[in-house]
């Protein structure tokens, strides 16, 4: 280490070991290699956060079933440019991590990715119309051409069995179904990547809290609490990125950046009802998502997931908002008042005004019955026994609140990567469509901060991190070839729908 006892020196500090640090580690160690990188992460193991599997829904999130990418318009035709755009972000992190892996540095990939048919379900006569449109709109795309729609009950009970038995209303229902899906451990797969940036000379330091932010001349420093043995330390560096999740807006509120001084910020918990009963998990194959109620977030949009956690298969049914003052899920119970300052009070109470029906919806929430969560899941799985199913809470995600147009609005619902002092610091804020987008977002993150070395870097990061978007624009067969090959690469074979036969 170089420079004086009491300061460490480094090239570039990551703070949080998050997916997005991590993806962030392994394209400036690809682009610079001689640079000195650390990552500095509070907990004991990396990736724990909202990018640990238990934290989020663990959706490879590519357009295929999600109506709130596909907005539909006053006449009832549906505008799909943004499913386009999450889907060619997501393939763009296929073609990243299958690169990783052909080179041999990252995997097992089947520890951090499978196939899990991903599935949109409308019901009642309006909402199959929708669903049918949807369908017709995105399937001469390449990356949704296999989607299949259908709203006959014999297509419907195959494909979704738990989801059609019992199911007794004479309203019409109909689903989308594609075989691209995938489910994702992203807390298994941070962690591969920082290997990847450790066996490239990068340090991770675990157990470490930044604790402040300053500018010093022309670079930043960082006071660190090591959280084992409660010593301090300093870090110094041209170039910080803030990839601390929930822990992000307080560390750019301790440096005074005057790009945030006025963002605001509410958490949100999201909780999931689970199940393990083997029959049951063998009859739902795939992830359904359905509507969002009218006026909740899209983050609140309901879905039935086959997941594999620890290495155990469950379904999922949520997420059902609860709230707790908590910055991130191991945070501090003072994280939120803590935020509120002077100069940011008008943004919270404005954002209250202007998303009324938003702040019904949390009310609403956080003080539905389990009663009411079980009628809710018997929407998708109308046998459903609530002594099957229990209460789980998985991640916070920090709502950042700011002023558009004199409007509250929340940059939780994207994300924004927040600049400052010429590049030399970045963070990121907002938490959707999230770590499905690492691999792209990062790439904006670097063109912010590095935009001079952008024009010498550009070989390099297109040879590892293709983007989905190019490829379809230069050659719409090629971008289809290229997802397949990162598909076999990584493992991903079909997962049928149909549910598992009893050994
Ligand atoms: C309920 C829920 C469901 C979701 N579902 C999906 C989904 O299905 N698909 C999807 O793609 N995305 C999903 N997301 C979003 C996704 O989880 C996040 O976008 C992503 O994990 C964020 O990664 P990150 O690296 O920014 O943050 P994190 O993974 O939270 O990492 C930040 C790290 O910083 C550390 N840290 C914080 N403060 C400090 C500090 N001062 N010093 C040192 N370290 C610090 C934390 O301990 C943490 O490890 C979901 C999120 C939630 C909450």
């Amino acid at each position: 280490m170089s420079g004086t006892e009491s300061i460490e020196h480094w090239d570039v500090v990551l703070v949080g070991g998050g997916i997005m640090s991590a993806t962030l580690g392994v394209l400036l160690s690809e682009v610079r290699p001689d640079w000195r990188i650390a990552v500095v992460e509070r907990l004991d193991e990396a990736g724990l956060e909202s990018s640990n599997a238990r934290n989020n829904a663990g959706t490879g999130h590519a357009g295929l079933c999600e109506f709130n990418y596909t907005p539909r318009r006053p006449d009832g035709t549906v505008d799909v440019s943004s499913a386009v755009r999450i889907g060619e972000q997501f393939a763009t992190s296929l073609l990243f991590w299958s690169r990783l892996v052909e080179q041999g540095v990252l995997g097992p990939p089947e520890a951090f990715i499978r196939s899990v048919p991903h599935l949109s379900f409308g019901s009642g006569t309006d909402s199959v119309a929708y669903l049918r449109a949807r369908w017709e709109a995105l399937r001469d795309h390449p990356l949704f051409s296999d989607m299949e729609f259908s709203d006959s009950p014999d297509s419907i009970a195959s494909w979704a069995p738990l989801m059609s038995e019992g199911r007794r209303s004479n309203e019409p229902v109909a689903l989308t179904r594609t075989a691209q899906g995938t489910d994702v451990d992203f807390g298994v797969l941070t962690r591969q990547l920082l290997s990847v940036l450790e066996d490239r000379g990068g340090a991770v330091h675990l157990r470490r809290q930044v604790t402040s932010l300053r500018r010093r001349g022309q670079a930043w420093q960082m006071e660190v609490r090591d959280r084992g043995t409660e010593q301090r330390r300093r870090l110094r560096t041209p170039y910080v990125f803030i990839g601390a999740g929930g822990g992000t807006l307080p560390l750019l509120q301790s440096a005074r950046i005057p790009e945030t001084r006025r963002y605001g910020a509410f958490p949100i918990s999201g909780r999931f009802l689970r199940t393990d009963r083997p029959d049951l998990v063998a009859a739902h194959r795939g992830k359904v998502y359905g509507h969002a109620e009218p006026g909740a977030p899209a983050i609140s949009v309901p879905h039935l997931d086959l997941r594999v956690l620890d290495g155990r298969e469950s379904l999922l049914f949520g997420p059902f908002a609860s709230f707790s003052p908590r910055f991130l899920t191991r945070g501090r119970l003072t994280d939120l008042p803590r935020s509120v300052r002077l100069g940011n009070l008008p943004v919270l109470l404005t954002s209250a005004r202007d998303n009324r029906s938003l702040v019904t919806y949390l009310v609403r929430q956080v003080t539905q019955s389990a009663e009411a969560r079980m009628a809710a899941l018997r929407r998708f799985v109308p046998t459903a026994r609530a002594d099957d199913w229990t209460l789980s809470t998985a991640g916070q995600r920090v709502q950042v609140l700011k002023k558009t147009d004199g409007r509250g609005t929340l940059v939780g619902f994207g994300t924004e990567i927040v600049t400052s002092a010429g590049g030399s610091l970045a963070a990121l804020l907002g938490a959707s469509p999230g770590a499905s987008t690492a691999a792209s977002t990062m790439l904006d993150v670097l063109a912010a901060s590095f935009p001079q070395r952008m024009p010498e870097w550009a070989p390099r990061l297109d040879r590892l991190v293709p983007s989905a978007q190019t490829a379809r624009e230069s050659d719409p067969g090629r971008l289809t070839e290229e997802v397949a090959r990162a598909r076999r690469v990584l493992g991903l074979a079909p997962l049928s729908t149909a549910p598992r036969r009893k050994e």
